[in-house]
């Protein structure tokens, strides 16, 4: 069956997971800003961890820095003029488009990533694109600034953070002491991001307001082969698309070892090889599936020019095609020598001796895209319900709690099989509205795995039967050994 993005995005709203444009009840919403509901919520706070999880597990710590920084912070990273979209006017009425996300809605077929604004002016003319409002020619691409402007207390000029990254990199020489002067250290932020999209699109894969969790390791330049995370990687198999696939026109990327990538020079470091691994592990961790999964390299003239590497890892999406989900980038030394130019502080660390700007690895992530991919993901419609096929470590509500009747102390004892639950810090909630078969369905619906209904038998034995989403199977439980069997259930332990 096709599924239509409409029913999806019904779904999602009914079910408490993504609303908006928000603010809803002002003129519809502005587009690119998004409210995430009770089930959103919880389910973003399960991906944030589990992201945020695998990076400490990777040796990279937490730092939380201000969302707001002052005008010369963004001119020494690059982003003030440098940070820009492509951006296309109607000569007639007016209407703005951006040049890229213009071909691509209509010719979702065509090439646009790393062209140049001269090619897509001379794609839009090829392919004969017009205003889609009054059918009018449309002007030159010119860039758009992305920046939103803000003033600290009367006039200092301010910028709202485009990313995590640049301000992770400012307390550079505090880090230096925290870790002892010893590098490689690694450094994390999960927070919020704000760009002024020309027209964002696609839900909460595009917004203007959106939460990164980008890490960054500090290496010297030297050592970059030397990683203790690589022995962990080393043998891991991705799906890698290079740019020299890509050119040669042969659409399918390659399964290739790291240890391989790394010895035929198509990944240029271990510590390199290693980030795309640990970006790889947080999304199989996700639960993505990896058919869907290819890691795409950027061409030369798509990447920033101080870049050494980069490469998204991609999720395909059955409505919006190829989404990235993060990036892997190798930055050099650019950022830290920007900073130490532009503030006067020399921020050269000792290495065997001698004075050093190291360099910096990142992996970048939007939670907001990952929320929105694995719901797509685990959307599906059968013949007689739909059901949101979450893993169950990361569905927002593990277990549903039913009587199977409203009466007879079942309700009472169902209240008590859930209070049990939550004690043993499992979110449960209970549900004694409708007939026990409209009470699965909207558990199905909401993506909750198990539901656990109590009877005439429990009340004599104290066994409940408990539910599996996916199989609709059902097995017979003592209450004292619920915890431990829901424990298994949600790691796959439990055969229904
Ligand atoms: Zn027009």
């Amino acid at each position: 069956m096709k599924k239509s993005y409409d029913k999806l995005a019904s779904l999602f709203k009914r079910k408490g997971y993504i609303w908006g444009p928000s603010p809803e009840i002002y003129e519809g919403g502005v587009a690119g800003f998004y409210d995430l509901g009770p089930l959103g919520t919880m389910l973003w706070r399960k991906v944030a961890d589990t992201v945020r999880m695998n990076y400490f597990e990777h040796s990279f710590y937490e730092i939380t820095a201000p969302l707001i920084m002052p005008k010369k912070v963004w001119e020494a990273s690059g982003h003030l003029g440098g940070f820009t979209d492509p951006l296309i006017k109607c000569i007639k009425c007016g209407s703005v488009y951006r040049t890229d996300k213009l071909i691509t809605g209509l010719f979702p077929k065509e090439e646009v990533d790393g062209l140049t604004y001269k090619e897509y002016d001379e794609k839009i003319e090829k392919l004969g694109i017009k205003c889609l409002k009054c059918k009018m020619q449309l002007s030159r691409t010119v860039p758009q600034d992305m920046m939103l402007k803000t003033t600290i207390g009367l006039d200092k000029e301010a910028y709202l953070r485009p990313e995590t990254a640049t301000t992770t990199y400012l307390p550079f020489k505090r880090y230096y002491e925290f870790f002892r002067r010893k590098l490689p250290f690694g450094v994390f932020q999960l927070g919020k991001a704000f760009r002024n999209e020309i027209s964002p699109r696609h839900g909460l894969i595009r917004t203007r307001e959106f939460n990164q969790a980008e890490a960054q390791l500090f290496i010297f330049k030297g050592d970059k082969n030397k990683w203790e995370a690589w022995s962990e990687f080393k043998d891991a198999e991705l799906n890698l698309y290079s740019c020299k696939l890509q050119g040669r026109g042969l659409r399918k990327p390659k399964q290739v070892l790291l240890k391989d990538a790394v010895k035929n020079k198509l990944l240029q470091s271990k510590a390199y090889a290693a980030c795309l691994g640990i970006c790889y592990k947080i999304v199989l961790d996700l639960g993505f599936n990896p058919k869907r999964l290819r890691f795409r390299q950027h061409f030369p003239n798509e990447r920033a020019f101080y870049a050494l590497d980069a490469w998204d890892i991609e999720w395909h999406s059955d409505f919006f095609g190829w989404v990235e989900l993060a990036g892997v980038h190798d930055r050099c030394d650019y950022d830290l020598k920007q900073h130490a130019k532009f503030s006067g502080q020399d921020l050269r660390v000792l290495n065997n001796g001698r004075k050093e700007v190291p360099h910096i690895l990142e992996i970048a992530f939007g939670i907001e895209r990952l929320v929105y991919c694995l719901l797509e993901q685990c959307y599906d419609e059968e013949k007689e319900r739909t059901v949101l096929r979450l893993p169950p470590h990361m569905a927002p509500i593990t277990i549903m709690v039913f009587p199977l009747l409203n009466k007879d102390k079942i309700p009472e004892k169902a209240k008590e099989v859930e209070d049990f639950l939550l004690e043993e810090d499992f979110y449960a909630e209970y549900d004694g509205t409708g007939s026990i078969g409209r009470r699965y369905r909207r558990a199905d619906e909401a993506g909750t795995p198990f539901c656990i209904t109590i009877d005439h038998q429990t009340l004599e034995d104290d066994s409940v039967t408990v539910r599996d989403r996916d199989s609709m199977k059902q097995l017979r439980v003592k209450i004292s050994e619920l915890p431990e069997f829901i424990e298994m259930a949600v790691s796959g332990e439990i055969d229904f």
